[in-house]
């Protein structure tokens, strides 16, 4: 397959019978296969019986070896591009080259398959129409709750990728920012063999994790509704609340009340009043 073409692969995210025959073909063709972990890929492509030529592509040496496949691009080889599960770029490396190839002009090909995101989204049963996908979570506590605050007034559906380490934590948090009233569905390994759909509102998600610690195994995409269009300035008040409760247990009063200000707008006297009030109760 010697054109210059950049081919961006999607791989299974468990289930090996999910890569596509065009996966296939296109792996065993081109000149070069540009992977997050050549260990790891390896794998999968021994078991595939491809032996093409591997090289390394992750988030250390995006910049240069970009430039490297660039010149073989330029030179008329192929590239496949893959990362260690699932659609490359999507919480993934990859952006950088395919970046890179747009700007100088090489053909940038798609080979889709399986994302975490999209099969989550299609069994959780919650609103599709319109969604934001925002990744993986700032992993310390405080700047998670700070980055979730504007988003509890999204009315889209919101989809978040987080590790087991940090799943438990994470939950707690968007009840706390969202409201422990927000449906939700937690997706967990999925097309694998433990595969567990749970929903429920997050208050229920964080109880029925606490009771079955084997649910804080594996791989997990979370999906919350979006804030309900027209539940108004009662809810607003709700979650400017829960965000002060949760800030104050970190800040002192003055600081919380600046942050909170900064994110939700208003004035920080205002935030400032609720966080001794919250203090006294
Ligand atoms: N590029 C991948 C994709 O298209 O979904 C995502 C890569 S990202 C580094 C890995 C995260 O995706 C995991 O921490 C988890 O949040 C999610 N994920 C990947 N595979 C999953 C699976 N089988 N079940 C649930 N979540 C999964």
């Amino acid at each position: 397959m010697s054109e210059a073409v950049l081919y961006v692969v999607a791989t299974p995210i468990g289930n090996r019978g999910d890569l596509s025959a065009r996966a296939i073909e296109t792996l065993g063709s081109v000149d070069w296969i540009a992977a997050e972990d050549t260990r790891h890929s390896g794998r999968l492509l021994r078991d595939l019986g491809i032996e093409r030529p591997l090289l390394s592509y992750h988030d250390h040496n995006a910049e240069g070896r970009a430039r490297q496949l660039l010149e073989y691009l330029g030179n008329g080889q192929s590239v496949a591009l893959i990362s260690d599960a699932g659609t490359p770029l999507i919480s993934d490396p990859g952006y950088r080259l395919v970046r890179a190839c747009r700007e100088a002009g090489v053909r940038v090909v798609p080979v889709p398959g399986a994302s975490a995101l999209i099969a989550a989204l299609s069994v959780a049963g919650l609103p599709t129409d319109r969604f934001a996908f925002e990744g993986f979570p700032p992993r310390a506590p405080g700047k998670r709750r700070a980055w979730l605050a504007p988003l509890a007034d999204e009315t889209r559906t919101l989809v978040f990728y987080e590790s087991a380490h940090r799943i438990e934590g994470f939950l707690a948090d968007l009840a706390a920012v969202f409201g422990g009233g927000r449906e939700a569905v937690i997706a967990r390994e999925l097309t694998k063999r433990f595969e567990t759909l749970t929903g429920g509102t997050l208050a229920e998600l964080v109880e029925r994790l606490a009771a079955d610690p084997d649910q804080l195994r594996g791989e997990f995409v979370v999906v919350t509704a979006g804030r309900e269009a027209g539940a108004g300035e009662a809810s607003a008040r709700i979650e400017a609340r829960a965000l002060m409760r949760v800030l104050t247990r970190e800040l002192p009063a003055g600081k919380a009340a600046a942050l909170a200000a900064e994110l939700l707008g208003g004035k920080k006297k205002h935030y400032y009043s609720m966080a001794l009030a919250l203090k006294n109760e």
